[in-house]
């Protein structure tokens, strides 16, 4: 039986508790210990100083008060618990303009699970009875009736893929790779979705898309419809469960299916093993089974790059979580969850550094990165409920990129994407927003060495060094 929200919560008290409310969590460094600071910028927002601890929080930075920054929700859920605050509309209101980037567990020194707290959060305050926000219903709604919450047409989910002439790959009935695409990519960003098939097509790996695809859930298990989320896993879950590997190009999508689902499937284990298509590229890299071709619209374009917080921060959570868990006292060995990060952080760095060789760009990191990058301001249900404070907190990391005078910035999520873009544009940050893969795709830079067997990739394991068990 899957846990409810107040369960979660409740299972969740003994780390509520080790908040100390000391508000560490409003503030980060840059993620590169050697980097220098950049002093100050103005950009379209304001004038930031990027240099030592930076105000982070998004939800703190757009609306101010107490309540609002992490330790504020923090509080809120520990009321909760003791049974001095009752749900209500007004604490709904205060819980839901947050994006769930978990830039504050990132920053917190008492490793609280923030994220997990604030979604358990959410959950129990649907369940007490209290009204999703207009706009939360409308795409719970769609959801309900379309299995996407765009309003997408279900039989048009892979038009995209027809009229690039990929049509082959759906429901290719041999294939044991899958590519689980997503909403955002199948009606939205196809531009994204194209791009990864061609070059998983280049690279000759016989992989399907499932028709029979679904919403991961993901804006549902982020906004408390858990109910929802549920039923969306469990379609998924039944349609891919005959293939060994699953591959994802949307950030939010691969963090759902493998970081959400096992927790709401009461610990069971994913009937096929997940990467996203980065993961592959940089492997590919790493063991010289593709390069890239040099390019002249390319040479010498300032290029930075913008960590999803779904495959950046979230999985570096993970990860710290996991240690303490298999910790028997209060110590856990710092060195292997740093080595752990570098390995994870590094992937998408891989392919960048390999385009600055191979294809002559010039790669620049932004002041925050990795686990300290500022979020893009889509996810946690804020680019649907609150669309003013998601574009604004996605302008402020276009200025983090301008400040490094990026001609083009890119990422590795079609929702990110959105949001990057849709800002670039509205506050003119000049910039080009590209995805990683799509860039590859877009300037045909895939120059395949040797073409994988199906074997190397159905093993290919997220680290490198299988973990111990
Ligand atoms: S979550 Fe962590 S950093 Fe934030 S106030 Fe609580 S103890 Fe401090
Ligand atoms: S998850 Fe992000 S937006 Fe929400 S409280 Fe934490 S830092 Fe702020």
């Amino acid at each position: 039986m899957a846990k409810t929200g107040m369960e979660r919560l409740e299972e969740l008290k003994p780390q509520i508790f080790k908040c100390i409310h000391c508000k560490a969590c409003r503030f980060a460094y840059s993620g590169k210990p050697s980097q220098k600071g950049i002093g100050e910028y103005k950009g379209k927002q304001q004038t930031v100083l990027y240099e030592g601890m930076v105000d982070s929080c998004p939800a703190g930075i757009e609306y101010g008060w107490e309540a609002y920054w992490n330790a504020g929700k923090i509080w809120i859920a520990r009321s909760i618990l003791n049974g001095d605050l009752e749900f209500s509309e007004a604490v709904r209101d205060v819980i839901m303009p947050c994006i769930t980037c978990g830039m504050c567990s990132a920053q917190c020194e008492n490793k609280v699970p923030t994220v997990d707290i604030i979604e358990s959060l959410r959950a129990a305050c649907v369940e007490a009875g209290i009204p999703m926000i207009d706009k939360h219903q409308l795409v719970d709604r769609l959801v309900k009736e379309l299995n996407n919450p765009y309003g997408g047409k279900p039989e048009e989910r892979f038009k995209w893929a027809k009229d690039a002439g990929l049509e082959k790959y759906v429901d290719n009935k041999d294939a044991k790779i899958g590519y689980y695409v997503g909403c955002t990519a199948d009606y939205r960003q196809t531009n994204i979705a194209v791009a990864t098939c061609k070059i998983f097509e280049k690279l000759g790996i016989n992989f399907t898309l499932i028709s029979d695809e679904v919403c991961c859930g993901s804006p549902f298990f982020r906004v408390g419809a858990v109910d929802t989320a549920q039923e969306l896993m469990n379609k998924n879950l039944e349609n891919f469960k005959h293939l060994k590997k699953v591959f994802f190009s949307c950030a939010g999508c691969y963090r759902t299916f493998t970081v959400d689902y096992p927790k709401w499937m009461d610990d069971e284990e994913l009937p096929f093993e997940t990467l996203h298509a980065f993961e592959l590229i940089a492997r590919l890299i790493k063991d010289e089974k593709i390069k890239f071709k040099a390019n002249k619209d390319l040479k010498g374009k300032k290029v930075t790059y913008h960590d999803p917080c779904h495959t950046g921060r979230h999985f570096g959570v993970e990860f710290e979580q996991e240690l303490i868990e298999q910790s028997t006292n209060l110590m856990f060995d710092m060195r292997k969850l740093d080595q752990k990060l570098e390995e994870w952080f590094e992937k998408p760095r891989t392919i960048l550094q390999q385009l600055e060789k191979d294809v002559g760009i010039e790669f620049q990191e932004m002041y925050r990165i990795k686990m300290n990058s500022m979020c893009c301001g889509a996810g946690g249900g804020v680019r649907a409920g609150y669309p003013d404070f998601s574009l604004r907190t996605a302008s402020l990391r276009c200025d983090e990129a301008n400040a490094v005078g990026a001609d083009i910035l890119t990422t590795e999520c079609p929702f990110c994407w959105r949001n990057l873009s849709d800002a670039n544009e509205l506050y003119e940050h000049g910039m080009q927003v590209l995805g990683i893969l799509e860039m590859i795709d877009k300037y045909d830079l895939l120059d395949v060495q040797e073409k994988p067997s199906e074997d190397y990739i159905i093993e290919m394991t997220r680290f490198e060094e299988k973990e111990e068990e």
